[in-house]
């Protein structure tokens, strides 16, 4: 690797370090941990084979210790509920609750979507992809899960004939329009 390189690589990491340190610093500023705001983001966003406190662990690449810190700590500010399942008691399933959806309408990211609007729209396109890509080739180094959207899963059916309206041949269950948007922590590209 030449010189010029391993600066550009390093100024990458360091712009990337940057920016994660600014969006960690403002969710301070509102009074929860960042590992607490990434938890509501990721709860709003999974599915409901997703929403548990091992899909957490496995979104968050985090010890078993630190997200039931965390569960307990939303808990107690009354932004998530924890539910057995129907079909496993002994499974937990978490969920957000009216505050934790209020909460998520102070979401520290959002001050940030202005500014990736600023780079305009091929800008915002290119930073997509290449951000993707990065995250990407880091999961299959560290063998992480992809936690990609539903739709574009090797498993999703589309308009199944006993989906509603589709369904996942993995799990062998329907799936709802809306559910077709979420992130999971099966999905496979
Ligand atoms: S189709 Fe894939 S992403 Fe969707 S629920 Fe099934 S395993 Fe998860």
């Amino acid at each position: 690797m030449s010189g010029e390189t391993d600066r550009s690589r390093k100024r990458v990491l360091m712009l990337l370090e940057r920016l994660g340190r600014l969006m960690q610093s403002r969710g301070h500023e509102l009074g929860l941990k960042p590992v607490q705001w990434e938890a509501l983001r990721y709860l709003s966003r999974a599915n409901r084979f997703s929403r548990t406190p091992s899909g957490l662990t496995a979104y968050l690449g985090s010890t078993k210790g630190t997200v039931s810190q965390t569960l307990i700590a939303l808990e107690s500010k009354g932004l998530i509920r924890k539910k057995s399942d129907p079909g496993d008691r002994r499974a937990v399933r978490l969920e957000l609750t009216a505050a934790g959806r209020r909460a998520l309408g102070s979401d520290p990211l959002l001050e940030f979507a202005e500014s990736v609007g600023a780079l305009g729209k091929v800008g915002e396109g290119t930073l997509e992809r290449n951000l993707t890509a990065l995250l990407t080739e880091r999961l299959e180094q560290i063998e992480g899960r992809p936690f990609g959207i539903c739709r574009t899963c090797t498993h999703f059916e589309k308009n199944a004939p006993e989906g509603k309206p589709h369904r996942c041949g993995l799990l062998e269950l329907p799936l709802s329009a809306d559910e077709s948007e979420q992130i999971c922590v099966e999905q496979e590209s």
